[in-house]
């Protein structure tokens, strides 16, 4: 029998192999070919304010996740920067959503978030929000205030920093909650009917793979719509720079192939209906000496797929 590597096509004429994992569609979910819009809403971030704790969680930097289109600019001219950034690279589209990624999108007062977000939707292209946030940051009358938006026909989606679902880790990295407040949040705001993303890092100090498998099957838990894994970038000047150069044996290195391998093993665990928007991602060279390079995630979504289809396994096949 020939290779896997024979038996797939190359990358340009490849037909997504969906039916391998859930991969995240928003032209599935709403029946629209919708872009993000990654906007600055001016927010901050309790971690770093002295809230829950100063200094941030040691993995962040939030410059390295900015688009150039956003700094110093009004939410509306952020809109029309980022509508221009997506034009001129020939994205067709059905309208976009204002993705609110920088720092914690909930993480003030009601009327300063009804102020941002009505901004953003009063854009005609604007079909949505996509609101970026921590689960310490949300409350009843916020989530009634985003499924009120939603009832009023807009599209609202809510993506939580989960980054690890083991407090041990998560009080290493200075993350300032813990998974139990990721559960109430995740639970409050499904049980009002807004989709609900998760954010994780695969990597953290101190986490093996086995405890990654183990995550999957506590992930499968919670009513999450969609999970967003990333693997751990350590970027340059964060206090996890320093911890890694002190103690490189306590965290998970991976290439791009092991991290694939893991990846694969992590979504056979997986609930089949949770929906991959992503599996990885890149920061500008300039924030890491990361060996990886600037990987294309559509790449690495081939990858992954060629060793599903190698292992001839599927999300949810080794679910408990
Ligand atoms: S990762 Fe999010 S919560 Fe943590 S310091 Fe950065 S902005 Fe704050």
């Amino acid at each position: 029998m020939a290779s896997w590597e024979a038996r797939v096509k190359p990358l340009e004429r490849y037909v997504p192999m969906q039916n391998r994992f859930n991969r995240f569609s928003y032209k599935e979910r709403y029946g629209l070919r919708l872009q993000r819009l990654t906007l600055d809403g001016g927010f901050t971030c309790p971690n770093r304010d002295g809230t829950p704790g100063l200094g941030g969680c040691t993995f962040c930097d939030n410059a390295a996740f900015h688009p150039a289109y956003t700094q110093g600019k009004s939410i509306l001219a952020q809109i029309e920067a980022g509508i221009d950034f997506h034009r001129k690279r020939g994205r067709k589209t059905d309208g976009y959503l204002a993705y609110f990624q920088a720092y914690s999108n909930t993480y003030a007062p009601l009327s300063t978030l009804k102020n941002s977000y009505e901004e953003a939707l009063s854009h005609p292209h604007i079909k949505g929000l996509v609101i970026g946030t921590r689960p310490d940051c949300v409350d009843a009358e916020k989530l009634a205030y985003l499924a009120s938006l939603q009832a009023g026909g807009a599209i609202v989606e809510v993506e939580y920093g989960i980054e690890s679902v083991f407090d041990k880790t998560l009080l290493r990295v200075h993350r300032g909650h813990d998974f139990a407040c990721t559960c109430n949040a995740v639970r409050e705001t499904a049980k009002l009917g807004l989709p609900v993303c998760g954010h994780v890092i695969l990597g953290l100090p101190g986490e093996t793979r086995e405890m990654l498998l183990e995550e999957a099957r506590i992930l499968n838990s919670l009513p999450l719509d969609s999970l967003k894994f990333h693997q751990l970038q350590i970027i340059k000047g964060t206090p996890m720079e320093k911890e890694f150069a002190g103690k490189p044996e306590d965290f998970l290195r991976m290439g791009p192939d092991a991290y694939i391998d893991l990846l694969a093993d992590i979504l056979e665990r997986l609930r089949p209906d949770i929906a991959i928007e992503r599996i990885a991602s890149s920061v500008p060279p300039a924030f890491t000496d990361s060996p990886w390079g600037l990987m294309k995630h559509d790449e690495l979504l081939l990858r992954l797929e060629r060793r599903l289809i190698e292992r001839d396994t599927c999300q949810g096949q080794r679910m408990e």
